[in-house]
């Protein structure tokens, strides 16, 4: 099923047009509303009527977490604040969150994105959602919300946490839908598992995740744990927030709704673009949002852009799993080191859940590099010859992928901390030392 089948599978120059419409639309309305935006480009020289095909995007300077900062709380709005109807917010680099301002306009771009997603993932107005992402500033609950409502299906607002009621609704109100973030996924998959629930009892067909990075070998643990099929949804709140994207049925990249979202990949380093297939850092410029919009917003999260043809029928552009981001990727000796490379390794392991934690620090001026790991309920690590022989092979496969070595420790099931919303598994204590 596709919700929006003009625009969802538009052909290419019918795409592009409408996108070179809306982006000379909103360098407009961004220059004329936008002081600080209207500075960077007098700066570079650069008027909106330079825009004259969607490639000249390139002239048009970026914007950046730290432009968010300095502009805080409310600089970047472009509407006036009778217009505002709402406003979401995201932790921000220097301690202030980022605030997003939306209008109505905005409110009803979301919930047409979100409806595209949702329906890609199977879901219509028959559907009954469970919303387990936090509500409140967090766009994850309110986003989903305004999506499943958008579509006409049951809508369920559990917000985050309290596993056994979750549980509970998804039993007894039959939800088709669940929608959290992976790792939440994976602790109500595990509350499944305790109290003794098959997933097969469930009616649960779609699992919407996103928030946070997930490798594929995590997304296989939570379809057999809670017996569903897992989607991948991509936003960040200075866009709109979840429903930028969305994979569909062939899991091969996330498809972008992209007469809302233009989508450029460039090199964080020299920032010049690179070609589709390429892992760089993730751009966006809003076409059509008013309360705030973005020019070239710098991401900070790395995948790629995918254009051949996807057998769903949908013709929209994908970018592919985030890999990470520019800022959680973990320098350790010298070596890039991304978390999600970490989870692969350890998804591959049968004996290992794919809960863990990573610890870096500083020893004698030298980096320090520890991860904790379960095993899987039922090992024990008292039982050492076992342990011993799975440790050299975890090591083995770390050091294959990282190019370096760390310290493992493995633990009993059940004992790292489980999470409700955005996992927390890296704990840095060098950048404390640094200050
Ligand atoms: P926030 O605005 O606080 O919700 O954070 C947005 C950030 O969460 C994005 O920039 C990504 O780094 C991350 N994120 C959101 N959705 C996904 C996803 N599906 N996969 C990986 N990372 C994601
Ligand atoms: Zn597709």
């Amino acid at each position: 099923m596709i919700w929006n089948k003009e625009m969802e599978c538009a052909d290419r120059e019918t795409m592009r047009a409408l996108q070179l419409e809306k982006l000379q639309k909103t360098v407009k309305y961004e220059y004329e509303n936008v002081a600080p935006y209207r500075k960077k480009m007098d700066d570079a020289g650069v008027k909106p009527e330079d825009i004259k095909t969607l490639e000249d995007i390139r002239k048009l300077p970026f914007t950046t977490k730290e432009d968010l900062a300095a502009n805080y709380p409310k600089g970047l709005f472009a509407a006036k604040d009778e217009d505002i109807v709402r406003v979401h917010a995201s932790s921000g680099t220097t301690g202030k969150p980022k605030i997003a301002g939306y209008t109505r306009g905005d409110l009803e771009i979301w919930g047409e994105c979100v409806a595209r997603a949702l329906t890609c993932a199977g879901q219509d107005k028959n559907s009954v959602i469970q919303i387990a992402y936090g509500y409140g500033l967090f766009t994850g609950g309110l986003g989903a919300h305004i999506g499943a409502e958008t579509i006409g299906a049951t809508t369920i607002p559990m917000s985050s946490g309290n596993t056994k009621k979750q549980i509970m609704f998804m039993k007894d109100m039959k939800s088709t839908a669940f929608c959290c973030t992976p790792s939440y996924a994976l602790t109500v998959a595990e509350g499944l598992a305790k109290e003794g629930v098959d997933p097969s009892e469930l009616s649960l067909q779609a699992g919407i995740f996103g928030a946070e990075p997930w490798t594929e070998g995590m997304r296989e643990n939570i379809e057999k744990g809670l017996g569903l099929k897992a989607y991948d949804i991509y936003g960040l709140t200075e866009i709109i927030g979840p429903g930028v994207s969305i994979s569909c049925d062939e899991h091969n990249g996330m498809h972008i709704q992209e007469d809302y979202f233009y989508p450029e990949i460039i090199d964080p380093e020299t920032l010049e673009p690179l070609p589709d297939g390429e892992i760089g850092e993730l751009v966006f410029t809003t076409l059509g949002k008013e309360g705030f919009p973005m020019i070239r917003y710098r991401t900070r999260d790395l995948c790629y852009l995918m254009r051949d043809k996807c057998a769903c029928g949908r013709t929209t552009v994908r970018m592919g799993k985030i890999l990470g981001r520019t800022d959680d990727m973990l320098i350790i000796r010298g070596v890039n080191v991304f978390p999600s490379q970490i989870e692969e390794v350890i998804s591959r392991f049968e004996e290992l859940t794919i809960n863990y934690m990573i610890y870096v620090g500083r020893e004698n001026n030298k980096d320090t590099f520890d991860l904790e790991v379960e095993l899987a309920p039922g090992l024990e690590i008292d039982d050492i010859g076992f342990v011993e022989n799975l440790r050299s092979r975890v090591d083995h496969a770390l050091r294959d992928m990282l190019g370096i070595g760390c310290k493992v420790k493995f633990l009993n099931a059940d004992t790292l901390p489980r999470s409700e919303g955005k996992a927390v598994r890296v704990k840095d204590t060098r950048k404390l030392h640094d200050k």
